[in-house]
């Protein structure tokens, strides 16, 4: 049976991971922080599962993960565990260096020098090319403006070097935003649809958002974590944007979603600044013809479907009292 270790498994990307590996048959093995042992709900319904075993640990801690890694001997690694809101990252940029750089490093080096023959993801972002012209492939220059985008880029370089110095096989996916009904609502494709059914039922009349002219290039997650698992069954280790390859503005993304549910959003959605970011990426919008190539793998749910269908799971588990934070987070 093939095992394979996830860092950030109660994540959004981890759990649609874990759901893949052990419907593919593996042994999956996650490492978790403590504070997150009470925070298992995206993988609740995995847990009585006995091919899935979790392990206490944090990659912003200083232990070394040798152990980890030679305890677990896996065939494939999948680095998802980081700090990974942008807004978090200018308020607290060394706790996010040190979770999304330090820790990838020293897992780069634990799999490197214990498992010569294990294969590694790394989750890089779109984040690291904020400042370049859209559209954006592996060959664009990488100009992160948020701290987040800077902690990742630095990681992305190593991986290339472990690849091409070490002959590591480890793969950098540059992952532009993809976004699910297990989202967390501090990112706004689920803020947006959260609040549309709270609206929608009467648990809120209006939600608080920032810069509508954003434009982002929004996936949908499940589709995402199949290509990190295809990109490590290819022949070659490489880099790889993953991507639908469409530009939408925050505004679209309402319009869409505040539709579906019958709603004008022009009637429900005001303007906080305390949600502008002090610098903002320029349009995010990947190229990933080079996954489509090498890998057979197309992102096939576009933002406007993607709203639709995260809309519908708000409004089928709209059980939350009236909740002030619908408008606030
Ligand atoms: P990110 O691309 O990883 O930062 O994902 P987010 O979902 O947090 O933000 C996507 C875009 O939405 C960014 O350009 C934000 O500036 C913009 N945005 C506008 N209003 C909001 C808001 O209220 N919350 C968040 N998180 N982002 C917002």
């Amino acid at each position: 049976m093939r095992r394979a270790l996830i860092t950030g498994i109660t994540g959004q990307d981890g759990s649609y991971l874990t759901d893949l590996l052990l419907d593919k048959g593996y042994e999956v093995h996650g490492l978790i922080r403590s504070s997150s042992e009470s925070n298992l709900r995206r993988i609740q319904h995995r847990l009585d599962d006995p091919r899935l075993q979790l392990h206490t640990g944090d990659l912003s801690g200083d232990a070394p993960l040798d152990d980890l890694v030679r305890l677990v001997a896996p065939d494939e690694v999948y680095n998802l565990g980081a700090q990974s809101n942008i807004q978090t990252s200018f308020k607290h940029p060394d706790a996010t260096a040190t979770t999304n750089t330090a820790g990838a490093l020293r897992l780069l080096e634990a799999v490197g020098s214990t498992m010569r023959n294990c294969r590694l993801f790394q989750a890089s972002s779109s984040e690291m090319f904020a400042a370049t012209e859209p559209p954006q492939s592996e060959t664009t220059d990488m100009q992160p403006r948020s701290p987040y985008g800077v902690s990742k880029l630095q990681v992305h370089r190593a991986v290339g070097d472990h690849r091409e110095r070490h002959g590591m096989f480890a793969v950098s996916g540059i992952l532009f935003n993809h976004e699910s009904p297990r989202r967390g609502t501090e990112f706004v494709t689920r803020k947006i649809t959260r609040a549309v059914a709270a609206i929608k039922t009467g648990l809120a009349d209006h939600v608080e958002l920032g810069n509508l002219a954003a434009v982002r290039d929004w996936g949908y997650a499940p589709e995402y974590v199949e290509a990190m698992w295809r990109s490590l069954q290819a022949d070659q280790p490489d880099d790889y944007v993953l991507a639908t390859g469409e530009g939408h503005t925050v505004q679209g993304f309402c319009e869409a979603a505040f539709a579906h549910a019958g709603l004008n959003w022009t009637e429900h959605v005001r303007h906080n600044s305390e949600f502008d970011r002090p610098t903002e990426a320029r349009a995010l919008i990947g190229d990933p013809s080079k996954a489509e190539r090498l890998l057979g793998w197309r992102a096939l749910t576009h933002a406007p479907g993607l709203a639709r269908l995260m809309v519908d799971a708000d409004l089928a588990t709209v059980t939350f009292e009236h909740d002030p934070s619908v408008s606030r987070c």
